[in-house]
């Protein structure tokens, strides 16, 4: 087995990572049993991000990286909250972000918008070193539509604003299992995925 070190703290996203990366030859390691400061996220788009948080753990432990970069863009408000999702609230208010917060403060920018269309996007990178030239990219995206309040319970970040026609529902009231079929999420991995040969 050939270690690997995933840019997370997320244990849902440490699970699915050893599950579908153990049958490819890869033991997958949290990089929390590393070390534990966070890479300076300092790029201008998803990708930029996931790879400085590849290249970061990669320095740090000496192993192959596998991090992702994830957020929900809305076209009509150019791009945001893009790279910045999980902080778009911050400071509104007076607050600091929360899930609630921003999906309140997006619910306010959005009040007479009739252009809805917002897209989660996801990027995974593997890196093999910490100076990789070549690193693999997997990308995801999963488009739906913003709602003016939310609905549903599950989920996290933004579900519960937005809709897919497809299901009749957001992704709030997707079951886990659903969601994680169709999620931007698995489609960069998928994408990932195919660029290893099984060993
Ligand atoms: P991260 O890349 O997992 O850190 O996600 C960054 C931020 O993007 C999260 O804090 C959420 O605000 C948003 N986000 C990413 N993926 C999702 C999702 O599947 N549902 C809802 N929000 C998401």
């Amino acid at each position: 087995m050939k270690e690997l070190v995933l840019a997370t703290g997320n244990a849902g996203k440490l699970k699915e990572m050893q599950h579908i990366l153990e049958p490819l030859g890869f033991e997958v390691r949290p990089q929390s049993d590393f070390f534990q400061d966070e890479a300076v996220e300092d790029g201008l788009s998803f990708i930029e991000n996931a790879l400085i948080k590849a290249r970061f753990a990669s320095e740090k432990t000496g192993l192959p990286a596998i991090a992702d970069d994830s957020g929900l863009e809305v076209p009509v408000l150019q791009g945001q909250p893009g790279i910045f999702s999980a902080r778009y609230a911050e400071g509104y208010k007076g607050q600091s972000a929360s899930d609630a917060l921003n999906n309140e403060k997006l619910l306010e920018t959005m009040q007479g918008k009739t252009e809805r269309e917002a897209c989660y996007y996801c990027a995974m990178v593997f890196v093999e070193h910490a100076k990789d030239p070549t690193p693999k990219i997997g990308l995801g995206q999963w488009c739906g539509r913003l709602l003016d309040a939310p609905q549903g319970t599950g989920g996290f970040g933004y579900d519960p604003l937005v809709w897919f026609d497809a299901f009749d529902c957001t992704a709030a009231e997707l079951s886990k299992e659903q969601k994680n079929q169709v999620s931007h999420r698995a489609q960069a991995l998928q994408a990932l995925m195919a660029q290893f040969n099984p060993s």
